[in-house]
Order: C-alpha cells, then structure tokens, then sequence
C-alpha cells in the first residue's frame, strides 16, 4: 500500500481532530481544523450517525495517521502489544511512544513526526552514541538520544529546539539543550501519555 501523498490537514479535518502533522503551523492561526474544523468535501458539514465498526475504524485509522504509519505497520504494533502482558491498547500506545520517530518529536529535535522520520533516515542522531537511522527503532528507558556532532547546525533541528516550549516537553523525558540530547527517563502511564485516542476501540477493531 502506497504511503498517503495528500493534504495533511485534509486528515485532521476527517478525523474531526487536530494531528499535529505540519510542525509550527498547527499552533498557529493558519491551521486549516481552527478554520474549518469540519470534515472536507461536499457534505463535509453533514451530521453522519455511524456504526460501532465505523467508529472503530475511525479511531484506528486517527491514532494510525498520528503517527504516519501504513496499515501493515500498525497492525502489526497491535498484534506485538496484544502479544504482551498488561493491556494491549497501552501496550500499543507504549510501541508507538518508543519509536525513535516519536521520540526525536517528542524530545523537540523535529517539529513533527514526519520531519523527525525524514532526520532519522538521513542518520542526523545517535543512540546511546552509534548512529541509528531507522525510525522504528525501538527505543528502551535509558537510552540517551543525540544530534550527531556534524548535525547540530541544521536549521530546522535548531528552529525545532527554540520551540519546542510551545508544546512541551513530556516529563518522561529528560532534555538538555546544551548538550543536544535526551533521555527516556521512564515509561509514560496511560494518563501521563494524554492521548486523545480511544485505543480500546482500536482493539475492538481488531479482535473482530
Ligand atoms: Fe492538522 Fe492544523 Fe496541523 Fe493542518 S495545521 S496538520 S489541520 S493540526
């Protein structure tokens, strides 16, 4: 399946909720779901009553499109997290976090998701001091996150950094801006991870 070529905000519009998929623009005025926070198209604007699959296989495909993956990638997050003790829905949300996608996004090394995939490939971090250019690397408590020493002048990493603030930066992660690295201090709880995502319902989805 090919990656989705479209309108990011197009998304968000269809999700009836702001992704955060283009960086700064979305927290400022220009975001296209403050300016027309309803679905795109025709009838867009059209109150729809959907069925208990449909509802399922929204969220799904919310929390899918937050972090940019395809379907075969996802599911297979869904079927790893169900695999594993504790409660799949958690355990999904926990593989995504520990994306080493995510976490650069999160750490404040990319103003999205996107961008923060596009970094990693182009090998600008280090993990635990080696190279790592694989954006599902998955990322484990302790390890140190670094912006390789040739990278740290590269102005959207250094634009990123400056706002960051903005958004904040989660209190499972240790930041130091000096030194261009961060830490997974510890593993976020479900509320601690505030995700506005139903994930049972992405389990339900699945377990059909
Ligand atoms: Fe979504 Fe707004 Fe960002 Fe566009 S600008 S991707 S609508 S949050």
């Amino acid at each position: 399946m090919a990656r989705y070529r479209g309108s990011s905000c197009r998304l968000c519009r269809s999700e009836g909720i702001k992704l955060f998929l283009k960086g700064d623009r979305c927290y400022s005025d220009k975001c296209a779901f403050e300016r027309r926070g309803y679905a795109p198209g025709e009838h867009g604007q059209m109150r729809r009553k959907k069925s208990d699959y449909g509802i399922q296989l929204r969220e799904k495909q919310k929390l899918k499109r937050m972090f940019g993956l395809l379907e075969k990638q996802f599911q297979g997050y869904f079927e790893k997290g169900d695999r594993q003790k504790g409660v799949s829905g958690t355990n999904l949300l926990l593989l995504l976090e520990k994306r080493l996608d995510n976490m650069i996004y999160r750490i404040g090394f990319a103003n999205s998701r996107n961008e923060a995939r596009q970094l990693v490939r182009h090998s600008h971090f280090l993990v635990n001091g080696s190279k790592v250019n694989i954006p599902s690397y998955q990322v484990k408590v302790g390890d140190e996150i670094q912006v390789r020493e040739k990278s740290r002048k590269i102005g959207s990493i250094l634009e990123a950094m400056d706002t960051v603030a903005r958004r904040g930066i989660p209190q499972w992660i240790e930041f130091d801006k000096n030194g261009f690295k961060g830490t997974l201090k510890a593993l976020p709880s479900r509320e601690e991870l505030a995700m506005p995502v139903q994930e049972q319902l992405v389990v339900e989805f699945y377990s059909k």
